[in-house]
């Protein structure tokens, strides 16, 4: 768990490039939900921003759509919580542009890190990730994927691959563990910064 770490935290839902099925690399439309629950998520352990990142202009057209009437005074008089949440989000356009915003806040450049269900090389667990975010002195750019996850080239060039989360072990050992990204980006919050 987290004790007195600078709190320079940022997540991004990446919404291209990811894999659909077949491995082929599209660009997957925004859900509500992940809106909502992810920067309700964000709020709770203390990140400073949510990326919503998508290039396609319609998409970006919509969230802000939805982020606009959340961020107004109305939704502010009628759901306070919920604003508060989604105050933190914004739409990019790409993992480059997120990147160079939080350059741009914090002075130096993010960490990358992925994460993924089936990765085969990974670099260390949230414990690990912590050590090196104390030792980097960097803020820490959280990525998660859609569709069937984040392209080969965005975890290529990641300075971290979370392993991935893992049920027990069953008898024969194949294992389920395709979470939904609201599930797998809460329980790496907590892990990373929720209170024992
Ligand atoms: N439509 C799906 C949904 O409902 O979330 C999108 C699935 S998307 C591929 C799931 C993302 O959540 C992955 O790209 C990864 O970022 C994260 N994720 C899911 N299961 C995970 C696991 N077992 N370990 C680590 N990350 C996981």
């Amino acid at each position: 768990m987290a004790t007195g770490l600078v709190m320079n935290n940022y997540i991004g839902l990446v919404h291209f490039p990811v894999r659909n099925k077949r491995g082929v690399e599209v660009a997957t439309s925004v859900t509500n939900l992940d809106i909502h629950d992810i920067a309700r998520t964000a709020k709770t352990y203390g990140f400073k921003k949510y990326f919503i990142i998508t290039p396609l202009l319609p998409q970006q057209e919509l969230v802000s759509r939805i982020l606009g009437h959340w961020q107004g005074d109305v939704a502010n008089e009628y759901n306070p919580d919920r604003f508060d949440a989604l105050s933190l989000a914004k739409v990019e356009n790409s993992i480059e542009d997120s990147v160079a915003s939080i350059t741009a806040l914090e002075g130096i450049a993010p960490l990358l890190v992925v994460t993924g269900a089936n990765f085969k090389q990974y670099d260390g667990n949230t414990d690990d990730l912590q050590s090196k975010i104390r030792l980097d002195r960097r803020p820490m750019f959280l990525l998660f994927g859609t569709g069937w996850g984040l392209s080969a080239s965005v975890v290529e060039r990641a300075d971290f691959r979370l392993v991935p989360l893992w049920g027990p072990k069953n008898e024969n050992d194949e294992s389920y563990n395709h979470l939904s990204v609201r599930s797998a980006v809460a329980i790496y919050a907590d892990r990373l910064f929720g209170r024992v």
